[in-house]
């Protein structure tokens, strides 16, 4: 049912477009003897839909799941006029885009619409600083609205392409940001703006989240994440494209086409995606001595453990995000060199360690993973290779990869045979079918006689 309503309302924004005014629509929509009976009832049935439908049905439009908040960035703004060609200025045309969308949000009920900056004077804040203000709006999406440029006087590349989030930290912004971009580009290519397709751009000088992964390179992308808002870049057309300029960037007439693009994009965006609609948890912030978390209710976490975005952090007793290693009631915690408590499998330094699932707590002593079992040194962590005595028994774990060894071993030059459940064999045993003999040291016997009976060269009894 969503999915029809949805082509319907397409088709009423097209024609919208068309006809260039909404009010002529009903009559259209209405209009009957278009189409022979017999396709009316194809139709009909491709859609599921009963031949006669009550007329309110028909006149149905797509509602959002609740009021929705769009915070628009038109992008650079006072002395940062962004790309600029002849009389055209990025920050000036972005300004008016920016403007044209907030008309044309406006006319949804329950959509409510700010702007980072509302001139071309003042100056234009900091990427983090936009992103603090969309958070303390509520915004469901934040949308960057830009002109794209080659560094060339002029070029042939022409058409949009929209910035989303990576799915690094939060796949969810990256997921969200996809299907935005995604719904905006088909409206601007619907314009006859060449669809260069949704992208991501990553950091390309290592910067990462807290749980290490390769941030966004774009602000508006990295810093959304972190509030928990899908943050998209749209690159509407090229500026210094002469084509580009003439057909979309010349006129108010052109100019509003862009923005009314961007506002349908934006509602089939949250008309389709039940998810689209935001609860804000909390947002992370950031002064010179470190990270914190910033509940929704103004409130913030310190001396605690904290689960955000899916992962646990914990937070010193002035509250900042703690970083390495953490001693906490006896147990040792790995919190990641950006933050996130590491689970599993961990290397620090030259040392494997390992954290149990669930908790994060460094193990010790045998943990078995995946089926095999491995040896966590007792006081350190340190995952254990060589040689181990528990009591009278020997282990040994397996040097690279610390697997305990089961079965036959040569171990320097001599072999040895570790039962399944990892202890060394000495004296007489038996393995695969035959018997063997191995020393107080472990080492196989071979090639000689033990209690009256011979050993072959492969250590094998010969009867
Ligand atoms: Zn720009």
């Amino acid at each position: 049912m969503k999915r029809q309503l949805k082509s319907f309302f397409v088709v009423l924004v097209t024609l919208g477009l068309i006809c260039g005014s909404l009010q002529s629509l009903p009559v259209y929509a209405g209009e009957p003897g278009t189409q022979s009976q017999d396709e009316a009832e194809q139709a009909a049935e491709q859609q599921e839909l009963p031949v006669e439908q009550p007329a309110e049905q028909q006149d149905d439009t797509p509602r959002l799941a609740r009021d929705i908040v769009v915070v628009l960035d038109p992008g650079h703004g006072g002395s940062d006029t962004g790309a600029t060609r002849g009389s055209y200025v990025e920050r000036d045309l972005a300004l008016s885009i920016a403007y044209y969308c907030k008309e044309e949000l406006e006319k949804y009920p329950g959509v409510t619409v700010y702007m980072t900056r509302w001139d071309n004077t003042s100056p234009c804040m900091g990427r983090d600083d936009r992103v603090e203000y969309a958070w303390n709006k509520g915004a469901d999406l934040l949308v960057s609205l830009h002109l794209n440029a080659t560094g060339s006087a002029s070029t042939t590349v022409s058409g949009s392409e929209v910035y989303y989030p990576n799915y690094n930290y939060n796949s969810m912004m990256g997921s969200l940001g996809y299907r935005a971009s995604s719904s905006i580009l088909t409206q601007l290519g619907g314009l006859g703006l060449s669809n260069n397709g949704c992208k991501i751009r990553n950091s390309a000088d290592g910067s990462v989240y807290f749980n290490g992964t390769i941030s966004d390179y774009l602000g508006i992308n990295y810093w959304s994440k972190l509030k928990g808002i899908p943050g998209v870049l749209v690159e509407h057309a090229y500026i210094n494209n002469a084509d580009d300029r003439a057909k979309y960037l010349s006129t108010q007439e052109q100019l509003k086409a862009l923005g009314v693009a961007d506002a349908t994009g934006i509602m089939n965006y949250f008309y389709d995606n039940s998810d689209a609609y935001i609860v804000h948890t909390g947002s992370w912030e950031h002064n010179s001595a470190g990270w914190w978390y910033q509940r929704q209710d103004m409130t913030y976490p310190w001396g605690q453990w904290e689960s955000i975005d899916g992962y646990w952090f914990y937070f010193d007793g002035r509250g900042y995000l703690c970083t390495g290693w953490k001693q906490l009631n006896d147990k040792w915690y790995y919190l990641g060199n950006h933050g996130a408590m590491i689970e599993g499998w961990h290397r620090v330094g030259a040392n494997w360690y390992y954290l149990t699932w669930g908790d994060g707590a460094m193990a010790t002593g045998w943990v078995n993973s995946d089926g095999k079992w491995y040896y966590l040194t007792p006081g350190n962590g340190n995952m254990k290779t060589g040689w181990l005595k528990e009591g009278n028994l020997w282990y040994y774990l397996l040097p690279g990869n610390g697997d305990m060894a089961v079965g036959w071993h040569r171990i320097g030059s001599k072999w040895y045979h570790f039962d399944t459940s990892g202890v060394m064999n000495t004296g007489w045993y038996e393995a695969d079918g035959k018997w063997y003999y191995s020393y107080a040291s472990g080492a196989m016997a071979a090639n000689t006689w033990v209690d009256g009976y011979r050993l072959g060269a492969d250590g094998a009894w010969l009867p």
